[in-house]
């Protein structure tokens, strides 16, 4: 098991019958235009508890992302020194571009006891699966139907026709993964697919495993204490 996967608070580590719980890591994937962001961005507002690990990219801003809130973005130099340094805790290369996820936001959110949501590919979420697959929870998100997928592909203004085309191409590709992922939603509407996250998220908070001190706990009632 790595060290970012350690997510006791220090401060209630000692505490007998005080029950605390593992943070879990949990990835949302999707080909692009299945509406993931909307999802992930419903989440952060309705979960306290949960906050996004902000990727770092090569690839060039778009029309309204704020950097550092949407992405860090940085040159290739810079991103091959993060990788060199061990920096990130996966990275790859997506269309032209290269993303990446910071450890040291993701082992602070974890170690405060914060579930952290990723927005990753599939090539991301294999790497996090094999650093710390118990503290991973995975979803693929599908869109409803190839049209409407097409669609909102070509309804992003900011790309160009030779990127979108790319994205219908990468899109098939991405979707060949959905088998890998814990969890499928085929995202028929918005409401109804971050009520299946959230659910998801209740669900996986609550696996035996990540309640630490229930033992104790258990001990402390059968006690009548
Ligand atoms: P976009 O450029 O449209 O924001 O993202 C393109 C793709 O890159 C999306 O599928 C997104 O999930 C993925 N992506 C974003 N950040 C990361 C990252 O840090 N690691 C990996 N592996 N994929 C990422």
């Amino acid at each position: 098991m790595s060290s970012f996967s350690s997510t006791v608070p220090a401060d209630t580590d000692s505490l007998p019958g005080h029950i605390h719980r593992r943070g879990l890591m949990l990835v949302l994937s999707s080909p692009s235009g299945a509406g993931k962001t909307t999802i992930s961005r419903r989440m952060l507002d309705l979960d306290a508890n949960l906050s996004m690990s902000v990727s770092v990219t090569t690839r060039a801003m778009r029309p309204g992302e704020v950097h550092g809130r949407d992405y860090f973005f940085i040159d290739p130099t810079e991103f091959n020194m993060m990788v060199n340094r061990r920096d990130l805790l996966e990275h790859a290369k997506v269309f032209d571009n290269y993303y990446g996820t910071p450890k040291s936001a993701v082992e602070q959110a974890l170690q405060a006891g914060k579930d952290v949501l990723f927005d990753i590919d599939w090539q991301g979420t294999q790497q996090l699966k094999e650093a710390a697959r118990d503290d991973l929870v995975s979803i693929f998100i599908l869109p409803p139907g190839a049209r409407e997928l097409e669609r909102r592909l070509t309804g992003r203004a900011q790309d160009s026709a030779e990127v979108i085309a790319k994205r219908m191409a990468k899109a098939n590709d991405e979707m060949s993964h959905w088998s890998e992922y814990d969890y499928v939603i085929v995202n028929r509407d918005v409401e109804e697919s971050v009520a299946a996250v959230r659910a998801i998220l209740q669900a996986e908070r609550l696996r035996r495993r990540r309640q630490i001190g229930l033992s104790e706990f258990v001990r402390g009632l059968q006690a009548g204490l």
